[in-house]
């Protein structure tokens, strides 16, 4: 999708009567009630007949419609219809699995987000290229598996939610598992604890915590100047943020825009994270069960307050990085780590988008309550979209 058919839809628009559109599943509530709360209206895509009606338990949350389709590939011929209702889509992992990334990167209706993320999240090879360069580790891989001689977990590749995913400690256990002629990845089982980061970056804010280019800030050249006075990417310089009078270009180049870290989850996953209830995993396997990490739920998590500046290079990096290879990541994404004994983060998975582990904190968070109050990612979701509005940048954030 080029830019400029976005600018176009987008000249368009009525920005004060925009629509938040998602598909009815995994974080829809929290988008829809953010939405709502900003006071957007609001529509659900759905396929099917499928059952809806849990909706109507959360009025806070209800969207305003339901369009209904046949197949998903039927929403790229409602591109019309949508942008009729100035329809701004907010991408999610399931709407992104119901429509496949193909057909998602041609919808011809505004997207919050950079529709670009998707190549490099979805390339394992990419990914590893990108979160490596922000200075983030990564398990490490196995390439063949006669060379498994410690835990190692098996991943299928596009598997959604951990399934099929196994354990093996030997070659000999990955034969046994392994589902033959299926493309996968080999990685180190990191023993630790899980925290499924939940960052937002904001492209429009130029308060708080600032994301620097390369070379302007931190590891590279730090500069307590630019420490001192971040201003917006695409802001007029505030001459007060630096004590100067007249505006600095240097500065104003420095800052690519705002990140926050508005929540932590760990996954609850089935069966391994009750394994423990009925004996050893050795046990277990003898008895022929084996783990498996499909996901079921969502449990909020706090983390050690002297972990929270690695928490923020590593978004910091990610986030740069993001620019010089595809113009940015921006909006809520999620790192997903975990912590070994000696407390270093390996991050094994990037979620570029909101993920289904914010849904704990509709009400708010310990970390985005010092942020706002009620501060939910689908709020802050609307919050960037309704200043992008009333601000004419709402290309800046679409794609
Ligand atoms: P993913 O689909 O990559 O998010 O992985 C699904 C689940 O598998 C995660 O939520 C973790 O519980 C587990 N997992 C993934 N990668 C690793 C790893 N390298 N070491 C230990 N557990 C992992």
């Amino acid at each position: 999708m080029g830019e400029q058919p976005v600018r176009d839809w987008l000249a368009d628009y009525d920005a004060g009567a925009i629509t938040i559109a998602t598909a009815a599943s995994h974080s829809s509530l929290q988008i829809f009630h953010g939405a709502k709360k900003l006071g957007f209206k609001t529509l659900a895509l759905a396929r099917g007949d499928r059952d809806l009606r849990y909706y109507d338990a959360f009025p806070e949350a209800k969207p305003d419609e339901i369009w209904r389709f046949d197949d998903w590939s039927e929403l790229l011929d409602r591109a019309d219809d949508l942008r009729a209702r100035n329809a701004i889509i907010i991408p999610h992992g399931s709407l992104i699995e119901y429509m496949g990334t193909q057909a998602f990167e041609q919808v011809q209706v505004p997207v919050y987000g950079n529709r670009r993320v998707l190549q490099w999240e979805s390339d394992r090879d990419m990914e590893r290229d990108w979160l490596e360069a922000a200075g983030v580790t990564m398990p490490r891989l196995v390439t063949r598996p006669e060379d498994i001689d410690e835990p190692v977990i098996v991943k299928y590749h596009g598997a959604k939610g951990g399934k099929g995913f196994f354990v093996a400690k030997t070659p000999g256990e990955y034969h046994r598992q392994i589902q033959k002629g299926e493309p996968h990845t080999i990685q180190e089982f990191v023993m630790g604890t899980r925290y499924y980061l939940h960052y937002f970056h904001s492209r429009l804010d130029d308060d708080g915590f600032q994301v620097y280019k390369k070379g302007a800030h931190g590891a590279d050249a730090p500069r307590a100047d630019l420490t001192e006075a971040s201003l917006g990417q695409h802001k007029i310089p505030k001459t007060a943020a630096h004590g100067a009078d007249a505006p600095r270009a240097d500065l104003t180049e420095a800052s690519l825009g705002q990140l926050q870290m508005l929540s932590i989850d760990r996954r609850d996953e089935s069966n391994i994270d009750e394994l423990n209830r009925i004996g050893s995993v050795n046990e277990l396997k003898a008895a022929g069960i084996d783990p498996t990490f499909v996901v079921t739920g969502n449990i909020p998590m706090v983390i050690r307050e002297s972990l929270l500046p690695e928490v923020f290079r590593m978004g910091e990096g990610v986030v740069r990085e993001s620019y010089s290879r595809f113009g940015g990541l921006w909006g809520p994404f999620c790192l997903e780590t975990i912590v070994t004994p000696d407390l270093e983060f390996k991050v094994f998975e990037i979620s570029a988008r909101i993920v289904a582990g914010t849904n704990p904190f509709i009400g708010g968070s310990p970390y985005s309550e010092m942020i706002g109050p009620g501060l939910s990612t689908g709020v802050r979701i609307a919050q960037e979209i309704q200043k992008a509005a009333k601000t004419g940048q709402l290309h800046v954030i679409c794609t």
